[in-house]
Parts: C-alpha cells; structure tokens; sequence
C-alpha cells in the first residue's frame, strides 16, 4: 500500500473547506439519523445538566454501552435530532464528537483513514471529498 503524503492534512483541509462551502448539513442529518456518537463523561454532565436531568436519569434513557465499552445512543436517528427540520435540539451542548465530525479538517488525518474510509459512506460532505482527492492522484502533486 502507498504511503500517505507528507501533506495530506492540507489536501483534506482544503477540501474540507471547499466541499462544505457547498454542502448544508441542515439539508442532510444522515450522520445524526444513522450513528452515533461517543458521549465521552464530560459530554453526559454537559448535557443532562442542560435538561436539568441527573446523570443516571439521562443515562438510561438515552445511552448504552456498546462492545468496546463508550457509551453512545441507544436509537437512530439520534434522540436530540429534529426530524422536521434536521436541526440539533442540543446543538450548543452537543457531544464534542458532533463537534468534530465528520472529522476532516484535524490534525494528522493519516491516523484515521480507516475511520474516514467508513464515514464517507455515511457522509456525502467526506465521500466527495475522498472523490477529489483521488481524482486529484491521492495527494500526488
Ligand atoms: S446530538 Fe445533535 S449533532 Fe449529535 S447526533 Fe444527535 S442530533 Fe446530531
Ligand atoms: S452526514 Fe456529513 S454532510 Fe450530512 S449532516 Fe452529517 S456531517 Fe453534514
């Protein structure tokens, strides 16, 4: 397998930055209908504190512990997902995974190609941008 190039952090910020110039998640939501995210600890005190639910309360109606033991949602589409409008009702308290995702304009993406590989066939934002970037020679100049 070819290695990744020295600069494919720049190759995916750039086209991070040009494919969601294009595409408006509010059109979307496929991320919030079909996974979930990880609630790490600090995300489940943000959170339940904001519904003003206690910790365990809020646990056991939304979370579960999947098989390499984080805690994520325990129904799709996500509990906190609008569907009407495709909005987050959480949005300013949201997981920092939902922050983040579809994780594509961090800091050293070579460790996470497997990750990106999945996501673009959740996100059409990161299978465009994989698009392109093949297109382009995979980062070759
Ligand atoms: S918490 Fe909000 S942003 Fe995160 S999956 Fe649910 S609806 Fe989407
Ligand atoms: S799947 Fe991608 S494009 Fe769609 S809402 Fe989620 S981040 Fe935005």
């Amino acid at each position: 397998m070819r290695k990744p190039p020295r600069d494919l952090d720049a190759i995916f910020h750039e086209r991070h930055d040009e494919v969601f110039e294009e595409v408006d998640c509010l059109d979307c939501a496929h991320c919030c209908r079909t996974t979930s995210p990880i609630f790490k600890v600090r995300d489940i005190e943000r959170i339940s504190k904001s519904l003003r639910m206690k910790i365990g309360a809020f646990s056991r109606k939304y979370l579960k512990m999947d098989d390499e033991g984080d805690w994520v949602l325990q129904k799709s589409p996500c509990s906190f997902l609008d569907e009407g409008t495709n909005s987050c009702t959480i949005y300013d308290v949201r997981p920092q995974a939902c922050v983040e995702y579809p994780h594509t304009d961090r800091k050293q993406m070579s460790g996470i190609l497997a990750i990106t590989e999945e996501n673009a066939h959740v996100c059409p934002a990161v299978s465009s941008m994989v698009q392109k970037i093949l297109e382009a020679g995979g980062g070759k100049k």
